[in-house]
């Protein structure tokens, strides 16, 4: 093969994705899985905004946009953060991406140079470093340990930083972890970051999805510093099920670097699709009825799922407020034989569980946690009790 670049192959493949693929092949072939890998809903998008796309096609939206986006969703995503998040942007302050993933890499883009430092508070998600990585810069993990919540401390982000210190990437819910930083923990963290150089990528995409109580609050609300140094990334994916609309959004403390994500992204893919983003204006206007439907299903199948756990022997599953996903400690059988395979490692155990059980979990190796596996709860009760029966099982005798 001729020369390809290092840039392209020090990235590595989406493990998610590959889990969910292997997953879906099982299903389609007959196999009775229960897969708790996905990091989708599955609700299915409400009526409202599918009909609205529909009137976009019928009226003809079918051009190019402004690739930052319609004016008037630009318009809507700002009355959106300040009704929500309390946050006040104008319409030149947001840039509209094909999906929140999109919305990040330009923030990484614009904000990163070659062997800057971006701290990623560990567990996280596996897209950042590889975004990191890939605009030249260093990734510095912070652990957040299983014990404090999953959540880091002031004091190990104040050690983290140092003059290459160039953002922090910061994602409250969390994926894989659930965790949802209080309004407290959330200030101490921004106090850290003043008078520093340090920029922080605030990813608020499961805003929504908090239970028990719990409260997502925007870092940028925290001072008029930590508005100045942040990024929002939200979009449309996971609060109104729009996974394959593709649509999410970054809103810019100024103009400028709107601007100049834009720039890139003008030329890299243009605008978001015209018809989505249609819809997505529609989806922020209406009401949230269906939101609440979800969160209240969600939260019924976490607890069923926590409570499933309990009588699930060798692992430990700790319990989150946010997202849709649960994290469980497996390490306490590496070493030990599972369906007579030898467990070294989270994936060893996700294999044997595909495979000799048919539940599809995410090994959490590619998220900075190998001693954990992800359980999303995007799945019926049924088949939480189905699949956590099936682990049971398997781990009853070891
Ligand atoms: N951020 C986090 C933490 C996610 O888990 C995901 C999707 O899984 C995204 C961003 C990307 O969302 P989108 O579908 O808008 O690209």
């Amino acid at each position: 093969m001729l020369k390809v670049t290092k840039r392209a192959k020090q990235v590595s493949p989406s493990l998610t994705l590959a889990i969910t693929a292997k997953a879906n092949k099982l299903k389609e072939e007959g196999v009775d899985l229960v897969s708790f890998g996905a990091g989708e809903p599955d609700f299915n998008t409400p009526q409202y905004i599918i009909d609205a796309a529909k009137v976009a096609l019928d009226k003809g939206m079918t051009k190019y946009t402004a690739s930052s986006g319609t004016p008037q969703l630009r318009k809507q995503i700002c009355e959106k953060l300040q009704k929500d998040n309390n946050l006040t942007y104008k319409p030149n302050q947001i840039v509209v991406s094909n999906g929140a993933k999109q919305s990040l890499f330009n923030a990484i883009q614009v904000l990163v140079e070659e062997g800057d430092e971006v701290i990623i508070l560990s567990p996280y998600w596996l897209t950042y470093p590889e975004l990191v990585v890939t605009c030249g810069g260093k990734v510095v993990e912070l652990k957040a340990s299983a014990d404090n919540g999953f959540k880091v401390t002031p004091s190990q982000l104040k050690n983290a930083i140092n003059g290459k210190t160039r953002a922090l990437i910061f994602n409250s819910p969390s994926n894989p972890t659930g965790a949802v930083y209080t309004r407290e923990e959330i200030t101490a963290l921004a106090e850290v970051l003043k008078g520093t150089d340090v920029w922080v990528i605030a990813d608020e995409i499961y805003e929504k999805l908090v239970y028990e109580g719990a409260q997502h609050h925007s870092i940028a609300t925290m001072s008029e510093d930590a508005f100045n140094r942040t990024i929002v990334i939200n979009g449309m994916s996971k609060a109104y099920s729009m996974t394959g609309w593709r649509i999410g959004y970054a809103a810019a403390p100024n103009a400028e670097v709107a601007a100049l994500m834009d720039g890139l992204q003008s030329h890299q893919t243009s605008n978001a699709n015209t018809i989505a983003q249609y819809a997505s204006l529609v989806a922020l206007s209406g009401g949230e009825d269906f939101l609440k439907e979800m969160v209240t299903t969600f939260n019924s199948r976490r607890k069923t799922m926590l409570e499933e756990f309990k009588t699930v022997k060798h692992v430990k599953a700790i319990a989150a407020s946010g997202a849709f996903y649960t994290m469980v400690d497996v390490s306490k059988l590496f070493g030990k034989t599972v369906g007579g395979k030898k467990i070294n490692s989270a994936s060893d155990l996700a294999e044997v569980l595909i495979d000799k059980s048919a539940v599809a979990v995410i090994p959490c190796e590619g998220f900075g946690a190998p001693e954990f596996i992800r359980l999303s709860y995007t799945v019926s009760e049924a088949a939480i009790k189905k699949g956590l029966a099936r682990i049971r099982e398997l781990l009853e005798n070891i």
